[in-house]
C-alpha cells in the first residue's frame, strides 16, 4: 500500500523539543507526526495510508467506538542503540497479537506487514524524538477503532488505524524499586469467555475502580484474581506475574483466556529456561502465595510488561492483612533478568534469539 506523506508545516522547534526530551515523563509528550490508515468493508478493506501531522481527528458522534467500545491497541517501544541506530523488540509479535485482539473484537485484520511498515514510516520522520535521558525510549501506540456512524449493534464496516509515538523516560527514576500491590476481592478484570486475552480499552476501563482502590489503600498496583473462584492469581492491570521458588523453579499463571499474553512474559519464559530454570505455566492461588512467602519457599515475585520491563513485587496487601516477599526489595533473579532484557533491547548484549529488529 502507498503511503502519502504530509510533513508537519510547523513542527516543534528543535530547542523546545530537546528541552522536553531531557525530561519526557510518560504519556503526555508526543512527536510531530502520526500514521492514519482507513478501512471500509465496502471499499474492499484498507484503502488509504498516510503519515501526517499529529492532530485531532474528527468523528461522527454516532461513531460505533464511542458507544460499544470496539477498539484494540498495542504498546511497544523503539530503542536508541549504543551505536546511535534505532531498534524494535519483537515487533512481529505485536503485529500478530494486534490481529488476535482484532479477532476477539470482531474487527478486520491489519496485514502484519502494514503494521510494521507504519512503524518504520513514523520512525523515519520522527527519528529526532528519542529521549536523551538514560533509560528513555520512544513508546509506540498503534490502535484501531470502529469509526462507522451507526447505532445498531453489529461489527462496524469502517475502521481507523492510527499510530502515535510518545517519548518516555525511565519508568522508574533509579533502577526498579519493589512495588506494593493490592489484591482486589470485589472486582475482577476478566472472566472465562470474556475479553481478557485481547488488548482492548474496555479491560482497562474495568480496572480503573479497583486500581483507584489500590492507590487509596497505599499500594502502587492492583492484582486480580480469577472471576470464577476468586482464588487464582491472574495478573496486574497491565503486567504479568512470575513467582520464583527456593528450589530453582518458577511459576507463571497459564494463558487460559483471561490473561493478556505478554510479549515480555513470553521472553522471560525463554530467558529463564536458558538459565536452566524450570518454568511451569500453572495456576497459583492467593493462599499459596501468602503461605509460600511466609515460609520462605517463595524468594521473589516479579511483574513484567513493556512499560516497566521487569519490576519486583515487594509487598502484597489485601482485606485480611499483608505479606512481604523475600526482603521486600528487588530479588536477585528479578534484577538479573531485568538487566539481561534491557541489555538485549538496547543492543548492549547479544541478541541470540533474533528478537531485535534494527531500523537504522
Ligand atoms: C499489554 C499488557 C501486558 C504486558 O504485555 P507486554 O507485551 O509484555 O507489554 C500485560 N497485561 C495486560 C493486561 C496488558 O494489557
Amino acid at each position: 500500500m502507498d503511503f502519502e506523506h504530509i510533513p508537519h508545516a510547523a513542527p516543534v522547534p528543535s530547542a523546545t523539543r530537546d528541552e522536553a526530551l531531557a525530561n519526557p515523563g510518560f504519556g503526555t509528550l508526543f512527536t510531530d507526526h502520526m500514521v492514519e490508515i482507513d478501512y471500509d468493508a465496502d471499499k474492499g478493506g484498507w484503502f488509504t495510508a498516510r503519515v501526517c501531522p499529529r492532530q485531532p481527528i474528527s468523528l461522527d458522534p454516532a461513531a460505533a467506538v464511542l458507544h460499544y467500545a470496539q477498539e484494540i491497541f498495542e504498546g511497544m517501544k523503539a530503542y536508541r542503540q549504543e551505536d546511535g541506530g534505532i531498534a524494535l523488540f519483537r515487533p512481529e509479535a505485536n503485529a500478530r497479537r494486534f490481529n488476535q485482539s482484532a479477532d476477539r473484537m470482531a474487527m478486520p485484520h491489519l496485514p502484519e506487514e502494514l503494521f510494521l511498515e507504519s512503524i518504520r514510516r513514523l520512525l523515519s520522520v520522527d527519528k529526532d524524538w528519542f529521549p536523551t535521558v538514560e533509560g528513555g525510549s520512544l513508546y509506540l501506540r498503534p490502535f484501531m477503532f470502529a469509526s462507522e456512524a451507526f447505532l445498531g449493534v453489529r461489527p462496524a464496516k469502517q475502521y481507523k488505524y492510527l499510530l502515535i509515538a510518545s517519548p518516555a523516560g525511565n519508568y522508574f527514576k533509579s533502577g526498579a524499586p519493589a512495588v506494593k500491590i493490592w489484591v482486589s476481592r470485589d472486582y475482577v478484570r476478566a472472566a472465562p469467555g470474556g475479553t481478557g486475552a485481547a488488548k482492548t480499552g474496555g479491560n482497562y476501563a474495568a480496572s480503573l475502580v479497583p486500581q483507584a482502590e489500590a492507590i487509596e489503600m497505599g499500594c502502587d498496583q492492583v492484582v486480580f484474581l480469577d472471576a470464577a473462584e476468586r482464588k487464582w492469581v491472574e495478573e496486574l492491570g497491565g503486567m504479568n506475574l512470575f513467582f520464583v521458588f527456593d528450589d530453582g523453579s518458577v511459576v507463571t499463571p497459564p494463558l487460559s483466556g483471561t490473561i493478556l499474553p505478554g510479549i515480555t512474559r513470553d521472553s522471560l519464559i525463554q530467558l529463564l529456561r536458558e538459565e536452566g530454570l524450570e518454568v511451569r505455566e500453572e495456576p497459583y492461588s492467593i493462599d499459596q502465595w501468602r503461605d509460600d512467602a511466609n515460609s520462605g519457599r517463595l524468594l521473589e515475585t516479579m511483574a513484567c510488561g513493556t512499560a516497566a520491563v521487569v519490576t519486583p513485587v515487594g509487598t502484597v496487601a489485601g482485606r485480611d492483612g499483608e505479606f512481604t516477599i523475600g526482603s521486600g526489595g528487588p530479588g536477585q533473579l528479578t534484577s538479573k533478568l531485568r538487566e539481561k532484557l534491557v541489555g538485549i533491547q538496547r543492543g548492549r548484549m547479544d541478541d541470540t534469539y533474533g528478537w531485535v529488529t534494527r531500523l537504522s
